[in-house]
């Protein structure tokens, strides 16, 4: 089979196509047959090898993915050989024709999606429902401020939380940016270029400031995240790409709190809710992932460029086998 091979850490130009065996589902194992693969920003963290968390040499990258069940290994119950499914998480990788799962990575795809936007749920929407509702405890009647809304995690966001009665403020780094944004069911855009946009943003909130922040950039905006939070606030924490000096008389101020999230520490039970949530708001209309580009396994290195360039205006996709 087709499989993007990566024998050494480095720039998007080590991701590889080569001819590799197709693997065999041993005990406890799915075979899928991949037609596209889900691009995000960790993969080329992972590639790079600068986190100190990479897979060990040669891998093949990608966690997210659709296609179709092929064969099943022992001791695997509830899949079957056709049934069409999306994944989040891999054992193998899913930058290849086929990959294998373990029972937890492999759901049901849900109809009405296409196999790029199937292969466009797991990070994104998996790490929004976390930050959203379990760690960030996000519920009816309040107001969450995504920071870095246009991006797969953030649309993803705006979907979950918006049709839950919640108000959801998102920031955009360009005016595409913001136009998806606030069609996902924003009620304000703002530009995280704009230095002015913590005062806007709490005037938006009537000066009581907002209950809950996703952040995707906190080395850049948790400072001033501080100031703008309602009493109780909450700062969930999904990207920073370095340090920042915070004051903690912030935190004092509004008896708030700043927490992270880290996916692979989410439980089995835990994977299951959130691709319920994920089905059922496909199913009423409000979840379907905004697909920015499309690239064949062989540009998968201008994949890569273009996931951690932005400025964003949805999900990245391989398309390795649309039937
Ligand atoms: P993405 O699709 O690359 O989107 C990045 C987002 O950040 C875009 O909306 C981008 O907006 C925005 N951004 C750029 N500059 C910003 C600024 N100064 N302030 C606020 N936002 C800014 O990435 P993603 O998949 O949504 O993931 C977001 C981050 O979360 C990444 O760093 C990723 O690695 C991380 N992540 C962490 C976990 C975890 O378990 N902790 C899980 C998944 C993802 P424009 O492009 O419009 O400027």
């Amino acid at each position: 089979m087709r499989a993007i091979i990566v024998t050494e850490y480095g720039g998007p130009e080590v991701l590889v196509v080569r001819d590799v065996p197709k693997p065999i589902p041993g005990p406890g194992r799915i075979l899928v047959k991949l037609h596209t693969a889900g691009v995000n920003p960790v993969d080329s963290y992972l590639r790079s090898g600068a986190q100190g968390y990479s897979p060990t040499l040669p891998f093949t990258p990608g966690m997210d993915g659709a296609g179709t069940v092929e064969d099943v290994g022992d001791g695997v119950i509830g899949y079957a050989g056709g049934e069409e499914v999306y994944i989040a998480g891999s054992v193998t990788g899913t930058y290849a024709e086929y990959c294998l799962c373990s029972p937890g990575q492999v759901f049901p795809f849900p109809e009405k999606l296409d196999w790029a936007e199937g292969a466009s749920l797991g990070v994104p929407y998996f790490t929004a429902a976390r930050a959203l509702f379990t760690r960030g405890g996000a519920s009816p009647g309040e107001s969450v401020l995504v920071h870095g809304a246009s991006g797969g995690v953030g649309l993803a966001c705006l979907q979950l939380a918006a049709p839950r009665s919640i108000t959801v403020y998102g920031t955009a780094g360009s005016r595409e940016g913001e136009a998806l944004v606030r069609k996902n069911g924003a009620a304000e855009c703002f530009s995280h270029r704009d230095p002015g946009r913590f005062k806007a943003i709490r005037e938006a909130t009537g000066g009581s400031g907002v209950n809950l922040i996703v952040e995707m950039l906190a080395n850049i905006n948790l400072d001033s995240d501080l100031k703008i939070l309602a009493p109780g606030g909450r700062v969930v924490v999904v990207g920073s790409r370095g340090r920042i000096e915070i004051s903690p008389r912030d935190l004092m101020s509004s008896e708030s709190v700043v927490m992270g999230i880290r996916m692979p520490l989410a439980t089995l039970e835990e994977r299951r809710e959130y691709a319920r949530l994920i089905e059922e708001g496909v199913r009423s209309g409000s979840v379907r992932p905004p697909v920015a580009s499309l690239y064949s396994l062989e540009e998968a290195g201008e994949a890569h460029k273009t996931v951690v360039k932005g400025p964003h205006a949805g999900n990245i996709v391989l398309e390795i086998d649309n039937p």
